[in-house]
């Protein structure tokens, strides 16, 4: 019986990828960022698996207090905070700390008391406008946080930076001028960049490094690939073929009958579809890597199974491996034909396919 789809987790390519970005992060601190169940990785064993990186990210509570029952002890910060006073309790309960972004949550721990559980980072808009506290109204907020009856174990800052993926970096200086500004003469441990920050250079003198992407093995770049920075694919999502079938010039292939063959073909039909989370938008000629070679696939991707042009390519049967993305076929490769990028590729692998170590 021939094996369906699955993805391959390599936990070491994860520790190495981790090494790879301590030694980039020079003195600043790693937060390893685990949100959507580690970028579809499976969120408590890759944190288990880099548990020594010594500080978590996820974006919702629920995620953080999973970390805690598996056992992680390392700090976990909530990159969206909380919203009601009853999430602030289980985070505090969980020994969680938070992202403030917003007036509503001052004015929470101002209602609860007890801000000395939690170590807080502030968050300051400089740029990207989704959250955070724009820099005319950072300091007001800072003073309120300031005047808390009890004073909040640890305070930090924060920014998250809009175009850290383009090379002319234009947007980038703009954002770390106002950020600058906005922390000057406060003495406060600060948190800047993400994967395209940390690999190229951008804010070289925060404290903490906020890489998610990059430690799964993938490039935030349009123009360069994971290897180019000497990181490893951390999912190898796999499949095999379910049939090998010979079509004659001009017979099509699929729904809608979307390919015509140009010529006599042989072609492999995969057992990965839109209900595995490879999208309906992955174009004709998106590579899958059968016996080491790029096959192109061939008209529209069903709910179950793909087509691919195996022509020419020897060695395929029933029950032949084909990598839909990962060792030797980048994710940001497949990514652009998909006319995406490897972030939601990775977190949207769905349900059904088993993650499997490697
Ligand atoms: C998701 C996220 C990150 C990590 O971004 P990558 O591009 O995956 O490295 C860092 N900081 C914040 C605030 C995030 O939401």
């Amino acid at each position: 019986m021939s094996r369906l789809i699955r993805a391959i987790i390599d936990t070491q390519a994860l520790r190495h990828n981790l090494n790879v970005i301590r030694a980039r992060a020079g003195r600043a601190r790693v937060i390893a960022v685990v949100k959507a169940n580690a970028y579809g990785h499976g969120l408590v064993s890759a944190a288990l698996a880099i548990q020594d990186a010594g500080a978590f990210a996820v974006a919702r509570l629920e995620e953080g207090m999973s970390l805690r029952a598996a056992g992680i002890t390392a700090r976990v910060i909530l990159l969206e905070g909380v919203f009601s006073r009853s999430q602030l309790e289980d985070a505090a309960q969980d020994q969680l700390d938070l992202v403030i972004h917003d007036t509503r949550q001052i004015e929470l721990l101002e209602q609860t008391g007890g801000a000395a559980r939690f170590a807080l980072w502030i968050k300051i808009d400089t740029g990207m406008n989704r959250l955070g506290f724009a820099p005319r109204d950072f300091p007001a907020a800072l003073k309120r946080i300031r005047m808390l009856r009890s004073a909040p174990r640890e305070l930090r800052l924060m920014t998250h930076l809009a175009c850290a993926d383009e090379r002319d970096g234009e947007v980038t200086r703009a954002q770390l001028e106002r950020f600058a500004a906005a922390c000057e003469g406060l003495r406060l441990e600060t948190s800047v960049v993400n994967s395209a920050g940390l690999l190229c250079g951008a804010a070289p003198d925060s404290h903490w490094v906020r890489p998610g992407l990059a430690l799964y093995g993938a490039s935030p770049f349009e123009d360069s690939t994971a290897a180019d920075f000497g990181l490893q694919p951390v999912m190898t999502l796999v499949s095999s073929v379910l049939t090998v079938r010979e079509v004659s010039k001009g017979e099509r292939v699929g729904y809608g009958g979307a390919w015509t063959a140009p010529r006599a073909a042989r072609v492999a039909i995969i057992a990965a579809g839109y209900g595995d989370g490879v999208h309906r938008s992955f174009a004709p000629g998106t590579p899958v890597l059968i016996r080491k070679q790029r096959a192109p696939l061939v008209g529209r991707v069903s709910m179950d199974m793909i087509a691919v042009d195996v022509t020419g390519i020897a060695g395929i049967d029933v029950g032949t491996p084909a990598i839909l993305w990962g060792e030797g076929l980048p994710v940001e490769e497949v990514a652009r034909h998909a006319g995406t990028i490897p972030y939601e590729l990775l977190c949207s692998v769905s349900q059904r396919v088993p993650l499997e170590p490697r």
